[in-house]
């Protein structure tokens, strides 16, 4: 039995090596992704697991040189298993979409990926058991910059007292990543008329562009 199981994984690593030599890791990234998003899907680590309707991996390019993380799913997407699908979403795609990127050319996730019940802030052990699974998603997809929405999100990155308006505007740094923290898209739209607010994000999304070349 023993043999036979290391037979198999020597077999396996021959095919992932002989795919690797074929320029292929894409293969092996796309199903290494499709257990963890499986990990996530059944995850029971925290009691959000009792209350979630969907849990909410993310979605976009395995291969995206930018990366949106969010808190939380709220409840349109806990209902669709997708992030960013309601209000908050809508607005996240336009600011996405003015920065000359498809919103599938990008990834976007969440610090914590099952809906705190009522939408309140994830706790921290809620944020310390989903830890492995960005920090897994972040290893596989390698992005140049991650563009965090929100006070959560800042926090997960940037060991900082200052709150969001100090911390955004300008570029920090994590495993060697460029973080720009911002604004949460809700944020900006429960204060709508704050034209400020919006200015501020759009500087923010500027310089992410020009660190990625766009104009
Ligand atoms: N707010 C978030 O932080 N994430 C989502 O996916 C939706 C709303």
């Amino acid at each position: 039995m023993e043999r036979d199981a290391e037979r198999l994984l020597d077999d396996l690593r021959e095919n992932l090596q002989f795919l690797s030599l074929l320029g292929m890791e894409f293969v092996i990234q796309d199903s290494s992704f499709f257990s963890l998003e499986k990990e996530i899907l059944t995850c029971q680590k925290c009691p959000l697991a009792q209350t979630r309707k969907h849990a909410v991996p993310g979605e976009g390019n395995l291969n995206a040189e930018l990366m949106f993380v969010g808190e939380a799913p709220g409840r349109d997407e806990d209902v669709q298993g997708r992030p960013f699908v309601g209000k908050a979403g809508q607005l996240l795609t336009k600011i996405i979409e003015a920065m000359t990127f498809q919103r599938k050319a990008v990834y976007i996730t969440n610090v914590v990926k099952c809906r705190p019940p009522g939408n309140r802030n994830p706790q921290g052990m809620e944020i310390e058991s989903c830890k492995r699974y960005l920090l897994a998603q972040i290893e596989m997809i390698k992005p140049k910059v991650i563009v965090t929405l929100g006070k959560v999100a800042a926090d997960f990155f940037i060991s900082s007292p200052l709150g969001m308006t100090a911390l955004r505007g300008n570029f920090h740094e994590f495993h060697q990543i460029k973080v720009m923290p911002t604004f949460h898209p809700s944020y900006l739209i429960r204060n709508e008329g704050n034209r400020k607010l919006k200015r501020m994000v759009w500087e923010d999304m500027k310089k992410v562009m020009a660190f990625l070349g766009k104009k």
